[in-house]
């Protein structure tokens, strides 16, 4: 069994890749687990990337891994790539394949269709409440070039509006739509939607968004944090353009 999803709004483009992995249903809780610091067996986590790049058409070795920190670093992806401390990565250059791991967090998956260029952010809570999208657009354009309006964006499956619970403080960091109060001081926040409001105030185009509804703490086929704890494995969303189709 093969556990990914591929997002339709890349498909249009015979260059691009991509895909978010799922939980996989043997060797639970692992599954088909893809961190090395989870507590998973070392061997089959490296089979299930190398699994993952050769079946969208990268080599093992061109997965572009990070040091994620929740934090609003974006990093350029390009020879002699070494994982730093980011939680966005991206690069125009064909052959590399981004990854982004989440279990809650949001992958967000971009493509710029004019300039090629492609981008993985992680967008928790606290990378949503830095704009962590907003400033990986940026840097885009400045970079890359890239105009938000030749943007296609993914937005992966994430804790969602039904189960994500934050306390006040956390609620307080976004505007008001994006949570509801369900008493006392806890809230449950609507991650998905303040990454796509984010998204659209870049000027990304409403039609070029594909929001994946799919909630991972009610969700079986994800692995969540919330829901398991320690134990729980995580899913890299991918994006990339194949060396071979350059
Ligand atoms: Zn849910």
């Amino acid at each position: 069994m093969f556990h990914i999803h591929q997002p339709r709004i890349f498909k249009r483009f015979a260059n691009v890749r991509a895909a978010q992995t799922l939980r996989g249903r043997t060797h639970l809780p692992y599954g088909f687990n893809m961190s090395l610091t989870v507590g998973d067996d070392e061997v089959r986590v490296r089979a299930h990337r190398a699994r993952l790049a050769e079946r969208l058409g990268f080599a093992p070795e061109r997965l572009a891994t990070q040091r994620q920190v929740h934090g609003v670093r974006v990093c350029d992806v390009g020879a002699g790539y070494v994982p730093e401390e980011s939680d966005a990565i991206v690069t125009a250059e064909p052959g590399w394949l981004l990854a982004v791991s989440v279990a809650d967090c949001i992958p967000v998956l971009l493509y710029d269709a004019e300039r090629h260029v492609v981008a993985g952010i992680h967008s928790g809570w606290r990378g949503t409440a830095g704009n962590i999208t907003g400033i990986t657009v940026e840097h885009m354009r400045t970079h890359y070039g890239s105009q938000p309006r030749s943007l296609y964006a993914y937005v992966g499956a994430g804790a969602g509006e039904c189960c994500y619970e934050v306390g006040r403080e956390v609620a307080e960091q976004f505007a008001a739509e994006h949570s509801r109060r369900i008493g006392g001081e806890k809230y449950l926040f609507d991650n998905p939607g303040a990454v796509l409001a984010q998204l659209l105030a870049c000027g990304v185009a409403a039609d070029r968004i594909e929001m994946d509804p799919r909630c991972t703490i009610c969700g079986t086929a994800f692995h969540s944090y919330r829901r398991d704890g320690a134990r729980s494995g995580r899913m890299f969303g991918v994006i990339g353009m194949p060396a071979s189709l350059a």
